[in-house]
């Protein structure tokens, strides 16, 4: 799983270093994390690693697309799914869910304008505690 890492930062023109390799492996753990979060599951491994270099860290890889970022109340928070999707922030529950959504009418919309989507980030603020189960 580490050299999949490295050779996505490769590809991307990115040094590999020890704190890249030890975000992104957070970061595919599972959906959705702060800066906070990481941080502290960060220093479980790296005592001495900063707040500051996790953000900077988190930035640079967002740049490289390889991290995708949004905010909810004007929060951060990064994910390692780059493809357009829809993040529900679940008013009730106070978390955070992946929803399929289909993104080309605005990409393809877009394109034809003359522009290429570079960022597109979906946030829903929703009561999912009235979410119907899905089969
Ligand atoms: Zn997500």
């Amino acid at each position: 799983m580490s050299e999949a890492i490295a050779n996505e930062l490769r590809k991307r023109g990115l040094k590999v270093t020890p704190q890249r390799l030890a975000i992104m492996r957070i970061v595919q753990k599972q959906g959705h994390y702060n800066g906070e979060q990481i941080y502290e599951e960060l220093k479980k491994t790296e005592p001495s690693i900063s707040l500051s270099t996790v953000y900077n860290t988190l930035e640079t890889l967002r740049e490289a697309g390889l991290v995708n970022s949004f905010e909810i109340n004007g929060m951060k928070w990064y994910e390692a799914r780059v493809e357009p999707h829809a993040n529900v922030y679940c008013v009730d529950k106070n978390e955070i869910i992946d929803m399929e959504v289909d993104a080309s009418s605005i990409i393809n919309d877009m394109r034809n304008k003359g522009a290429e989507v570079k960022n597109l980030n979906i946030v829903v603020y929703a009561e999912c505690s009235k979410l119907k189960e899905q089969k």
